[in-house]
């Protein structure tokens, strides 16, 4: 190359990963370029605006670790923060550390090709400019690429039609109206306990029933915030060392291996303590064994049908086709409560499926329920909606979304792949299924550790080794077929397997084997000089 790349990387996003992808790399020296559609920074914490959006994990561990000054300047005021409160947090990050000054926002990344010639990345903007990096990053999320229901009509409704994942930033009023809810994964979830007291009739179409763990919310008091802050370092560690990355202990025995008082009683004080405590700390095998996934099944049947008084509705709501953890278990703050209230109608559409979206309501069943409001909570198309949505081109034209039809989606550890030269991905395809800050920053420390490593020792090309990806597919595919979600995910129709979108091939989309056991893997690539990210004719 005769010139100098404009950028030795680019990173497009500006959420939780293109913040500490920049941080580090900065750490390291790059001149380093983040690019954003939005208009803010905040990623999945901008966009999901949605009425009860919050997290599912604690803000004790829901954070980075990486900033001494972050960690101690900033106050969470709630165990599970509330959407606007992740974004002021991520918001006071892009200030505290003045990342500001290299983010570009309202522009998005519109195509990125590996020019051979001189090793670089052609980035095209959508302001019409082309940039070019060495390192080309994807930060761009992995829950941020809606999906609609394949539902006939949807063009025909004269009301309100909203994706929760795309809700107006100046709200919606709810008030008395009547509103129709698609969707009960985590989003729906949310929303149905929130909107519930406001509007006027609430119908909520229930394809799958979910299993889904209370969790209550207390204000976060000065001396727990004084105790975190102290004791951060030892949390971090802890979330950093637990499978799904979050700081509580493992259980250390089977579901069956206790009696069934004692298991009753674990069960119901993991209840109580709420959220993903009840499914990580209770029992060792809830996520690995087909019959204590059953036993927990069976307990959260038992708390619907203790909280939702009617009986019908109760059975409805209660999942018998799949076990707990044969998708994403949700955290539910009042969700249950929700339909004790008189004008929140739940409607079985499994019996019988939405026919159509008409210009007054939808119909189903033959009757059609007339709405203002008709809401869809129909997630994603996870992991790997983003990258295939992107014209990625690497050596020899050849595109990203073409390569993971033939080689598969993980690359290598998910964060390389081959034919595409110093390319990575922060929580890319087979990437661990944990709270995910964690792996971010442990992910975005590892890719500025590779690229200062390939700049001392003047390697040219990072890319993952065609053994490499074999491995980490077969890997993946191992770890996956060890859990209850396997079998179970296809009777829930999960979006770990590709199930939730129509016609997406069906293959893991996330590593199921653990977060620590992902890292211990990503640490034995370093100690081996990133020898299966060198491929051999460019190491
Ligand atoms: P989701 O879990 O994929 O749930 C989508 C829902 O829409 C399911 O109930 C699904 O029903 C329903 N659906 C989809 N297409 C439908 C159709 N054609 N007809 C009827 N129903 C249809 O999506 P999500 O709730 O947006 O959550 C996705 C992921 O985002 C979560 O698993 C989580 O990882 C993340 N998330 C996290 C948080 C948090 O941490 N606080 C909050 C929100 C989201 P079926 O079950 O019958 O397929």
């Amino acid at each position: 190359m005769t010139t100098k790349p404009d950028y030795d990387a680019l990173v497009i996003g500006a959420g939780f990963s293109g913040l500490a992808v920049l941080h580090h790399l900065r750490e390291k020296g790059l001149k380093t370029i983040v690019v954003d559609g939005e208009s803010e920074v905040g990623g999945t914490w901008w966009r999901n605006n949605y009425p009860g959006v919050r997290t599912d994990s604690e803000y004790s561990y829901y954070s980075f670790s990486f900033s001494k000054e972050v960690r101690e300047e900033w106050a969470w005021t709630e165990r599970y923060p509330s959407g606007k409160e992740v974004l002021s947090y991520l918001q006071f990050v892009a200030d505290r550390l003045d990342l500001r000054k290299d983010i570009m926002l309202n522009t998005r990344v519109t195509k990125a090709v590996y020019n051979e010639a001189d090793n670089v990345w052609d980035v095209s903007l959508s302001n019409g400019s082309t940039v070019t990096a060495t390192y080309f990053i994807s930060g761009m999320g992995v829950l941020s690429r809606p999906i609609w229901p394949d539902i006939p009509g949807r063009e025909k409704f004269k009301g309100r039609l909203l994706h929760a994942a795309e809700w107006p930033r100046e709200g919606v009023d709810l008030k008395g109206k009547r509103v129709g809810l698609i969707g009960l994964g985590a989003s729906g979830i949310q929303i149905t306990p929130t909107i519930a007291p406001e509007v006027g009739e609430f119908y909520v179409f229930q394809r799958q029933p979910n299993f889904i763990v209370a969790a209550t919310n207390p204000k976060v008091t000065p001396e727990e915030l004084a105790h975190v802050r102290a004791t951060y370092d030892e949390i971090w560690e802890r979330a950093a060392n637990h499978p799904f990355g979050v700081d509580m202990v493992p259980a250390q025995y089977s579901a069956k291996e206790v009696t069934p008082e004692e298991r009753q009683r674990i069960f119901e004080s993991k209840w109580d303590e709420g959220g993903f405590h009840f499914a990580n700390e209770c029992f060792n095998d809830l996520a690995t064994d087909h019959e204590s996934s059953e036993l927990a099944s069976e307990f959260i049947r038992g708390k619907i049908r203790e909280i939702v008084k009617d009986p019908a509705t109760a059975e409805l709501l209660c999942p018998k086709d799949y076990s707990f953890n044969g998708k994403r278990v949700p955290t539910g703050f009042g969700f249950y409560d929700a339909f004790n209230l008189p004008h929140v109608h739940l409607i079985d559409t499994k019996t019988n499926p939405i026919t159509e979206i008409t210009e007054k309501g939808l119909i189903v069943d033959g009757k059609e329920y007339e709405l203002d409001v008709l809401i869809c909570a129909t997630g994603f198309d996870a992991m790997t909606g983003n990258l295939t949505g992107l014209d990625i081109v690497g050596r020899g034209g050849e595109v990203l979304r073409d390569k993971f039809k033939v080689d598969g989606i993980g690359g290598n550890l998910g964060i390389m792949y081959n034919g595409f030269p110093n390319f990575m991905v922060s929580l890319g395809p087979q990437t661990p299924y944990s709270n995910l800050p964690v792996p971010i920053q442990l992910g975005a420390q590892w890719m500025a550790n590779a690229i200062d490593f390939a700049r001392k020792n003047n390697i040219a090309v990072l890319e993952a080794t065609p053994e490499s990806e074999e491995w980490w597919g077969k890997e993946s595919e191992r770890a996956a077929k060890a859990t209850v979600m396997y079998e179970q995910g296809k009777k829930a129709k999960a979006w770990f397997l590709g199930d939730n979108v129509p016609g997406k091939p069906r293959e893991i989309q996330v590593y199921m084997g653990g977060g620590q056991v992902y890292q211990d893997y990503c640490r034995q690539a370093v100690a081996d000089d990133y020898r299966s990210f060198r491929a051999p004719e460019f190491a």
